[in-house]
């Protein structure tokens, strides 16, 4: 492919610099000191991106700490994988690797999901039946697709019948590129959409439907296919300008968006896929469609007392913390990262880079008696894919305010090739950096 704007950067330059961009904005939490004695129980429930990160963080940091982590997952899944999966650029094990793998030494994982959490007597409890008593929890339990929410959506079509499901796994992903690419020889019509509840990378959904644009031009198919999208509310994204840009893209690329529509059920036999909107619920007919469910925390969260208890997330379970410091508001020996924190942006692998490390030097304050600094800002980072080769490296925090990591070389609302390898080539090397606490 010929990429007219190509940057002369050389391979290390370029992926130090990649990493720079997980890591320069934010307002981080002071350097590394000496590591600290202390006997503190500390139990990590989750071991995806979050809880593998801080896990080894504390075992750098600490000396003479019991660290527990608790997640019955064997595999590692590096998930911002699932997109270029299910545009056919990587097989389904790019994004698979084994928890195993990443866990520091001097740290015990105990291969079971936790199902009970009493921050009363501040001890877990295991499927299994084991009670782990904590003086510190950390919630990283990610999050938990709701596909049942979507009625009628059966995982074993996935890949048949028109049905995508980039978000349920790698094996998922790939057999939705299967029929993206059978749709887009064929033609038709695609209609995307995402879930009304918070969401993990809400980016994606939007970078699918470019992606399927992208392909049936690449094979002279786009004059046999419509592409729909179907925006949970009334904007495609959450920060104005960007909206404002995707909008224009869309526009410029023939994608006919629709607002206020939420996804209520599909019909694989017909082909119907069934929104929620004002004006009552309405069917419309599919050949192609990529299905993203509500989100919600996961159960043993939700049927914990750490939720929070009113407000916009009242029936969605995520966890009730400060959003500068990630600290429960009514446990404060409980701090919650990554997807299942009850902040409002942050569900990406780019926000876990900066929540953790602020999480964690509030936890050493603690043990150490003194006050942590440390804050997050909310810094997310979305690398919006607009065409394979292109894409917006769009990074923001709480205030909607566009965070560039790169002033000067990267502009956030360009569509360029820089950008898209941030996606296609850095982002992994530099996830896995930081799940090695080097990032
Ligand atoms: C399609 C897609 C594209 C994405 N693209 C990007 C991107 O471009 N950039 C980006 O930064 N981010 C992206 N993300 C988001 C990113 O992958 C997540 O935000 C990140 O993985 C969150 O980390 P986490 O540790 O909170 O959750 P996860 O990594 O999902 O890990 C959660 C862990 O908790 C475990 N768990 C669940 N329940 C329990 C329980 N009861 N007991 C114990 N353990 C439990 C799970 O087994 C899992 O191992 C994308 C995600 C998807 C799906």
């Amino acid at each position: 492919m010929d990429h007219p704007d190509r940057i002369a950067l050389s391979r290390r330059g370029f992926l130090g610099m990649a990493a720079g961009g997980m890591a320069l904005a934010g307002t981080g939490a002071p350097a590394r000191a000496q590591k600290i004695p202390t006997s503190a129980r500390i139990v990590i429930l989750g071991a995806g991106a979050a809880g593998t990160t801080m896990a080894r963080r504390l075992v750098e940091r600490l000396d003479g700490a019991t660290i527990t982590i608790v997640d019955a997952r064997k595999r590692h899944l590096y998930q911002p994988g699932f997109t270029l999966i299910a545009a056919g650029l990587k097989p389904a094990n790019y994004a698979v690797s084994s928890t195993a793998e990443w866990l520091p030494k001097g740290v015990e994982w105990i291969e079971e999901a936790a199902a009970e959490i009493d921050p009363e007597a501040n001890r877990i409890v295991t499927a299994g039946g084991k009670t782990v008593a904590y003086d510190f929890l950390i919630l990283a339990t990610g999050l938990k697709l709701d596909w049942d929410a979507v009625e009628g959506f059966d995982m074993n079509l996935v890949g048949t019948n028109g049905i995508g499901a980039v978000y349920a796994g790698p094996e998922q992903a790939a057999a939705t590129w299967g029929a993206m690419n059978r749709f887009t020889d064929e033609g038709g019509k695609a209609v995307f959409f995402r879930p009304a509840t918070e969401m993990k990378c809400a980016g994606a959904p939007l970078k699918y439907t470019f992606l399927t644009d992208d392909y049936a031009r690449r094979k002279g198919s786009r004059g046999r296919v419509e592409v729909h999208y179907h925006a949970h509310a009334g904007a495609l994204f959450s920060v104005p300008i960007v909206n404002e840009k995707v909008r224009m893209l869309f526009d410029d690329r023939g994608v006919k968006t629709q607002y206020n529509h939420v996804i209520k059920a599909i019909d694989p036999g017909k082909k119907i896929l069934t929104f929620a909107t004002p004006e009552g619920d309405i069917e419309t007919d599919y050949d192609f469609t990529n299905v993203i469910p509500p989100m919600v925390a996961p159960d043993v969260l939700r049927n914990s007392p750490l939720p929070w208890q009113g407000g916009p997330w009242i029936n969605e379970g995520w966890a009730e913390v400060n959003q500068e410091t990630m600290r429960h508001v009514r446990y404060p020996n409980v701090f919650a990262v990554g997807d299942c924190a009850g902040v409002p942006k942050g569900k990406t692998a780019a926000s876990v880079k900066w929540q953790v490390p602020v999480a964690e030097d509030h936890l050493i304050a603690d043990i150490e008696d003194r006050l942590s600094p440390a804050t997050y800002n909310g810094y997310t980072s979305c690398p919006m894919i607009t065409r394979v080769g292109r894409a917006m490296l769009i990074e923001f925090d709480y205030k909607n305010n566009l965070v560039e990591s790169f002033p000067g070389v990267i502009a956030p609302l360009e569509e360029l090739w820089i950008s898209w390898l941030m996606k296609e080539v850095a982002l992994k090397a530099t996830y896995n950096a930081m799940l090695r606490g080097k990032a």
